[in-house]
């Protein structure tokens, strides 16, 4: 049994990976969705049928409650309230480890304690009897578990505005957080030195709970997106280590790539932004920075146009870029804009994606909802591919972006997004920005892209914007 056992373990595993792998281009994503989920399937399978501890009913209503709720969220959720999802389920993962965590340490101590009380010679007051690996499992998982669910509910909180989006920082915060991180060590290893004393165990998950708040609650602003992907790291993490508590094999494996794949995602946006995840952590981006005083950057220069005025640019353009943002998402406009796509390319105009790294609420959204339209996406530039073409663009439509075409981040300081890689779409002969009004993006900050020389703005819903571009544009 144990063979076999192992044996779809390991077939699960390699799904795993072919999964993952698929997942790394949107052609082939919907496979490795399949494969990895095929995989988890084949390992639940193996699990209920080998399991001898508890009754698979248990399992199989964990698995009924699970999926019912998974697929009603699916179901409800808004495209645009997709990172805090994404936030709500790392934690759901930390806390899944650290309550499987709990429940092995108070079996083994029970099991302990009635054993020592069969065998009174055995040793009163150490832990020696313990594993070795399971107390250092059972640690670092109620650690790590402990951190990514309290994370996770703080980053939850700030995307979904329950808490301050800003970075909140105080005099010495980095003080209190390293002498909770040693806090939290000592009663670690504590717990592995004298498990008995389950005082020190619960003492852990309380510490690290602080842990977990403080470390999130200086983060904001840009910087989210990074926390989300290093949150989903840590509850792989806690998930590997969990594995280790029970000795399953394919969670330490799953754990691993999940642990792994987050703080390579991390790593991505990190350069993206280009930030150091040391800087993220402790730099506290989004907080009350010194603000660039840009007076009124707008009045007398911002100008409007029309629908009318936009299809007549574009009818005279050889090479129109859109440059897709958060808007875009929440007008669900992106069916417009691959009509109107449509109705240039058969005009022979030359029609290209910018997509920025964090577009959007979360990586690759705007890959998601345009590959939704079925753009192709050879169309889809990454930022390093489209910069350098801007100059050589008639039109840039933005529309529904802000922060990732704001040219204040080329400011060394000074504002929340200093220093983040732009799209470069001022360079480009005509910028037409859509959106509702002048009101800032997710950083807050103004944006002097919308009063240069070359910007008009189309102050509407995208959406509606572009379908009207989309009937002017065949009429004219
Ligand atoms: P922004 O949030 O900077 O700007 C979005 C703009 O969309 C707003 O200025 C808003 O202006 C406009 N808008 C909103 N609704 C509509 C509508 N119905 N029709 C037309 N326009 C609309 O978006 P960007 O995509 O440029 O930048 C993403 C930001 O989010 C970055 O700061 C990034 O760091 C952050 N972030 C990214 C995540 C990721 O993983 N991608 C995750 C979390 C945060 P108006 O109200 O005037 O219409």
């Amino acid at each position: 049994m144990n063979i076999l056992t192992n044996a779809v373990y390991l077939v699960s595993a390699v799904l795993f990976v072919l999964g993952m792998k698929g997942l790394g281009h949107p052609r082939t994503a919907v496979r490795g969705n399949l494969l990895g989920a095929v995989a988890m399937f084949l390992a639940i399978l193996v699990t209920v049928i080998g399991n001898k501890m508890i009754g698979p009913e248990w399992i199989i209503g964990g698995i009924a409650a699970g999926s019912l709720i998974g697929i009603i969220t699916a179901l409800r959720i808004q495209m645009t309230a997709m990172p805090q999802m994404v936030g709500l389920f790392n934690g759901f993962g930390g806390i899944a480890s650290v309550l499987v965590a709990t429940i092995a340490i108070i079996d083994a101590v029970q099991g302990y304690s009635i054993g020592r009380m069969v065998d009174g010679l055995r040793s009163v007051a150490t832990g020696l009897d313990f594993d070795l690996q399971f107390l250092i499992a059972t640690a670092a998982s109620a650690f790590i578990g402990t951190v990514t669910f309290w994370g996770s509910l703080i980053a939850f909180g700030k995307l979904q505005g329950i808490v301050t989006e800003k970075a909140v920082r105080y005099p010495g915060d980095q003080g209190v957080k390293i002498l909770v991180f040693i806090g939290a060590l000592v009663l670690s290893v504590l717990v592995v030195l004298d498990p008995t004393n389950l005082a020190y165990y619960y003492g852990l998950l309380g510490i690290t709970s602080v842990l977990g708040i403080l470390l999130t609650v200086p983060i904001g602003g840009a910087d989210m997106p990074i926390v989300i992907a290093l949150l989903n790291s840590y509850s792989g993490i806690a998930a590997a280590a969990t594995g280790f508590v029970l000795n399953n094999t394919i969670l330490i494996i799953a754990g691993s790539l999940v642990g792994a794949s987050g703080i390579i995602l991390t790593q991505i946006m990190c350069k993206a932004m280009n930030r150091s995840l040391a800087n993220v952590l402790f730099g506290g981006l989004g907080a009350a920075v010194a603000q660039v005083d840009l007076g009124d950057i707008y009045t007398g220069k911002i100008k409007s146009t029309s629908a009318d005025e936009i299809a007549m640019i574009l009818k005279s353009a050889q090479r129109v870029v859109f440059v897709p943002g958060y808007g875009m998402a929440v007008a669900r406009a992106q069916t417009p804009v691959r009509q109107l796509t449509e109705a240039m390319e058969a005009d022979g105009i030359e029609v290209e994606f910018g997509i920025h790294p964090v577009a959007g609420r979360m990586p690759g959204h705007m890959n998601v909802l345009l590959a939704e339209e079925n753009i192709s996406y050879d169309k889809l530039r990454e930022m390093d591919q489209i910069n350098p073409t801007f100059a050589n663009t008639d039109v840039v439509i933005v529309i529904g972006a802000n922060d990732v075409v704001n040219p204040l981040a080329r400011e060394a300081e000074g504002s929340p997004i200093s220093g983040m890689p732009i799209l470069n779409v001022d360079q480009a002969r005509t910028v037409v920005v859509i959106k509702r009004s002048l009101s800032p993006g997710f950083a807050g900050i103004d944006n002097p892209l919308f009063a240069m020389d070359n910007t008009l703005m189309f102050f509407a819903d995208g959406k509606k914007a572009v379908d009207e571009i989309v009937t002017a544009y065949k009429d004219a």
